[in-house]
């Protein structure tokens, strides 16, 4: 895949954190990234899924994570990950329970999921539930491998930029995920599996009450705390241009919406990030907050894409997507129409003339009636032409004597 890393994450303010890799490491492994691809044209994996770069696509992102005015720790975690095949995955964990349950549930979490990453290469889909599914079971072996730590869990939002022109995201818990794009503003992609969201959605509760409800931090879905887990899939087609935001609930305990679009309408990545912490310590900062911004700095359609691989690419449609614009397609069209031109002729020009009037029966035995031929009954006078006589039909006019 041709993901390239653009940008990267800064430090803002005391007690903030990148969590993402520096520069350095972010154009390391992108020319990791750049060496696996040219591996992964080979073609098809285990699994049948087509690696092979439908796109071009640049990105430029940020990261930024931040303890808050409250707290005595930052539970949250993140990190960005360069996948298998080259995609890129952003990750957002927010931990919970416990004296430091919290902190080791986020970064078992994230950890169980950027393996899965650099080594996968199941289709996008797969591949996100696998990741949730492996960061559930680590976060339970981390509680029953350390007691005091029994109970905890965390969320998890992951966004999976992929060469198929789409971006992924999957979720569990209250981390959200955000897209920003000129012409439609914000839309948010993911809905939280938390107590009060499902109140709001009822209208049990308005926003300005969930805000500050007793409830608003209980969830009904984390990572951890059961022996299986529910993940939220979906995936929607990149545009360039497009800034993406994960984030914790940090930021959407303090910042509406108009907040969050506006720095988006307005900042790079870098810039970003950096406003987000502000402007929730600017508001009290009473949780840790963690935000991912991520922007489509560029998208080109690739050309060369060997038709095989793109059938292989999508199962369902792709097949007769690809036939269609394939190089066998317009011969076969021709060969069709030739045939079909052939049997038109065939019906209503001769063969039709046929069977609407049927040839006379043939037969064996005939007789040739001989040919009578009268004298002239008039003669024109000298010098004068003479007059023409009525000859009999089938009779070539020299074959005629004339008598004078
Ligand atoms: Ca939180």
């Amino acid at each position: 895949m041709k993901i390239e890393n653009a940008a990267r994450g800064r430090r803002a303010g005391t007690g903030a954190e990148r969590c993402c890799g520096s520069v350095e490491r972010g154009q390391a492994a992108d020319r990791k990234s750049r060496k696996k691809k040219k591996s992964d044209l080979r073609g098809i994996d285990y699994e049948g899924y087509s690696s092979t770069p439908m796109y071009s696509v640049r990105l430029s992102y940020a990261s930024l994570s931040d303890q808050g005015k409250i707290r005595e720790s930052n539970q949250d975690a993140c990190r960005e990950v360069a996948a298998a095949d080259g995609s890129r995955v952003f990750i957002v964990a927010d931990g919970m329970g416990g004296h430091c349950g919290g902190d080791v549930a986020s970064r078992l979490a994230v950890k169980a999921m950027s393996d899965h990453f650099t080594t996968s290469s199941q289709d996008p889909g797969t591949r996100l539930r696998t990741a949730f599914n492996l960061a559930n079971q680590a976060v339970q072996e981390g509680s029953r491998e350390q007691p005091e730590l029994s109970g905890m869990g965390t969320t998890g939002v992951a966004l999976l930029f992929h060469d198929d022109g789409e971006a992924w995201v999957g979720h569990v818990g209250d981390s959200r995920a955000y897209r920003f794009r000129r012409g439609s503003g914000l839309e948010p992609l993911t809905l939280d599996h938390s107590v009060i969201a499902e109140m709001l959605r009822r209208g049990e509760v308005t926003p300005e009450e969930a805000i500050i409800h007793p409830l608003r931090s209980q969830l009904l879905r984390a990572l951890g705390t059961e022996s299986s887990v529910r993940v939220d899939i979906s995936s929607f087609p990149l545009e360039e241009g497009d800034r993406y935001l994960l984030c914790s609930d940090g930021l959407t305990a303090v910042l509406r919406d108009a907040d969050i679009a506006d720095i988006l309408r307005t900042e790079e990545p870098v810039s970003a990030v950096e406003k987000f912490v502000e402007l929730a310590n600017e508001r009290g900062g009473p949780d840790n907050t963690t935000v991912q911004v991520i922007e489509i700095k560029q998208l080109e359609e690739l050309e060369d894409v060997p038709v095989a691989q793109v059938v292989e690419r999508d199962r369902d449609m792709g097949r007769v997507q690809s036939f269609i614009e394939g190089q066998f397609f317009i011969p076969l069209m021709v060969v069709l129409q030739v045939a079909f031109l052939a049997l038109l002729w065939v019906l209503f020009g001769t063969g039709l003339q046929q069977l609407v009037e049927p040839p006379p029966e043939r037969t064996d035995e005939f007789e040739i009636a001989p040919i009578e031929i009268e004298a002239p009954q008039e003669v024109g006078e000298a010098g004068e032409l003479p007059v023409p006589v009525e000859l009999p039909e089938a009779v070539e006019i020299e074959e005629l004597e004339i008598e004078e």
